[in-house]
């Protein structure tokens, strides 16, 4: 019989049987089974009441078996047996999906006489129980042979059908618990602690990795402000954000606080979420914290030697640039002086013309303050920092300098930008440090050459701002092109070859990409340097 032909219960049964009403509180019970065993029990202990039968059987199917798991019958039947599936009713009945009705178990092909004629059993029913495919059956076997009516074949397969969603229940919960162990060990492998504030009433959960990484002790109860009381005052106010709703927006967050414990400074990481309730309103706070202290500490490190090296080679430009800087210098001050010895001369004879030279003197010696500003600001100590830059007047600054030392060397520095570009999220001091660098690379790479041009463009490409040194020189070999960012690597006298990896480094810190390009590939003369930096689209 299909079960599809099978009636409903609600056409089946009436309210008033006691099979139903059994029934009912054997479906009550299945719902808070816990574990396999617990409905195994609740079957054996309540299947016989719901059917009136003398005998019921819990099968299991293992592998290509059943199982005979347990059972309460008049008589001993199979219990802790295995029979091939090919060779029982309830074989017949997992393998088929199906309710198996035996009238006569000495007149259907499907029972093995052998294994009933011991036993008393003269008539059953074995429904099959399911998660997604059929996991087991339950068989209610009678000492006399029988017909089925549709009413008591609805009620056995209602018992079948709930003991088939506990099982269900049983097994999600299995693999939640999996899951969750599963989770914990990938936690602890990456040294995470897990966290979850409850939101509608403050209370706190955590591993005992997360309660460890805050110092917090057994003894110390886990609440909210014991978590924050560990928090550095001055990132307090902070980090209670990534415990409560106000995150940041799309409801999340990720960032480094110092922490006190034992004594000393730690940096822990907090990555936070908001969990939702089906009506939308924020209900939970999960996250993962772990502990960067010596990844913080390195970073610091490094950032300080980028700095330092960037401090370093800026004097070696400045170094180089000494006699430009001089003869730059001493223009301004040599024409100062001029007015001031002709406003001495008009004094006189002519005080209004002696206070105009006397103002133009004036203004050359602003020229010079501003020339010594600009090469103090470029050495200056340079603490890595990053915040939204106007990339023009970024670049007019560099190109400022740079010119100095570029009209030394009869080259030409023109400039195109993009009207219109966004603000760009940067290092001003390490930027400019890169355009040097590839400024000075382009000028030298011009002596000597009958056109001395470079071209710096600025454009936007998609996410990108695209920065293009050009110069008309010599471009460069295979040879030297193909190591090129390897620091190292000069072809000049005296050249120490680290200027292009440092910019390289620089610019990939800012999440951008450095390369050459040869005429090659623009189809011009000449090296090109081609940088991109991300733009964070603030507004200009
Ligand atoms: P350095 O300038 O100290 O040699 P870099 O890393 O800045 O170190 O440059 C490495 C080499 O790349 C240079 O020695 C030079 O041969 C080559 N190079 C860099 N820029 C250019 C350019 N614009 N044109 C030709 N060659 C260049």
């Amino acid at each position: 019989m299909s079960l599809q032909s099978v009636p409903q219960p609600s056409e089946a049964l009436k309210p008033s049987e006691p099979g139903w009403l059994s029934l009912v509180k054997t479906v009550e019970q299945l719902a808070g089974a816990a574990e396999l065993s617990d409905i195994i029990d609740i079957v054996r202990t309540t299947a016989r009441d719901i059917s009136g039968a003398d005998g019921i059987c819990f099968v299991l199917k293992d592998g290509e078996r059943c199982h005979y798991v347990d059972e309460n019958a008049i008589a001993p039947l199979w219990k802790g047996k295995r029979f091939p599936l090919s060779t029982c009713v309830s074989g017949w009945c997992m393998m088929h999906d199906q309710t198996a009705v035996v009238t006569d178990v000495f007149d259907d092909a499907r029972v093995p006489v052998d294994a009933y004629s011991p036993t008393f059993v003269k008539s059953m029913v074995v429904v099959p129980v399911r998660n997604e495919v059929p996991v087991g059956a339950i068989g209610f076997y009678w000492a006399h042979k029988r017909s089925f009516e549709k009413e008591i074949l609805g009620l056995l397969e209602a018992l079948g059908r709930s003991a088939s969603a506990a099982f269900a229940a049983v097994k999600a919960r299995e693999s939640w618990r999996e899951s969750q162990q599963s989770l914990a060990l990938a936690l602890d492998a990456g040294g995470l602690g897990a966290f979850e504030v409850d939101l509608t009433d403050g209370s706190v959960k955590a591993t005992k990795a997360c309660a460890d990484l805050f110092g917090i002790n057994g003894e110390t109860p886990l609440t909210l402000s014991a978590l924050l009381e560990k928090i550095d005052p001055a990132d307090r106010a902070e980090a209670g954000k990534v415990f409560g709703s106000e995150l940041m927006p799309g409801g999340r967050s990720d960032a480094i606080y110092r922490l006190r414990r034992d004594g000393g400074l730690r940096r822990v990481e907090l990555q936070s979420r908001l969990v939702f309730d089906p009506d939308g309103r924020p209900c939970r706070v999960s996250g993962v914290v772990r502990d960067v202290t010596e990844r913080f500490e390195a970073k610091e490190r490094l950032d300080a030697l980028m700095a330092e090296t960037l401090r370093a080679s800026r004097l070696t430009d400045l170094g180089a640039m000494a006699s430009a800087l001089a003869h730059e210098l001493n223009q301004p001050l040599a024409a100062g002086n001029n007015y001031i010895k002709a406003a001495e001369r008009l004094m006189a004879k002519d005080p209004e013309k002696a206070l105009d030279a006397m103002s133009k003197a004036g203004m050359q010696f602003v020229r010079t303050k501003d020339i010594i500003q600009r090469i103090r600001g470029f050495v200056g100590q340079g603490q890595a920092s990053r915040k939204g830059e106007n990339i023009e007047s970024l670049l007019q600054e560099v190109l400022e300098l740079a010119r100095i030392a570029a009209r030394h060397h009869g080259v030409t520095v023109h400039l195109k930008v993009e009207t219109g570009l966004p603000m760009v999220e940067l290092d001003r001091v390490q930027i400019e440090q890169v355009l040097f660098n590839l400024l000075r690379n382009a000028a030298e790479a011009l002596e000597n050459q009958p056109t001395r041009q470079v071209t710096v463009s600025a454009v936007q490409k998609g996410e990108m701002l695209e920065i293009r040194v050009h110069d008309t020189g010599p471009g460069l070999s295979p040879e030297i092109a193909e190591n090129l960012f390897m620091p190292f690597r000069s072809t000049k006298e005296g050249g120490m070859g680290v200027g292009l990896s440092l910019c390289r480094k620089i610019v990939d810190s800012h999440g951008g990409k450095l390369w050459y390009e040869g005429s090659e590939i623009t189809g011009e003369a000449g090296a090109s340097f081609v940088f991109t930096l991300p733009l964070h689209l603030t507004a200009i």
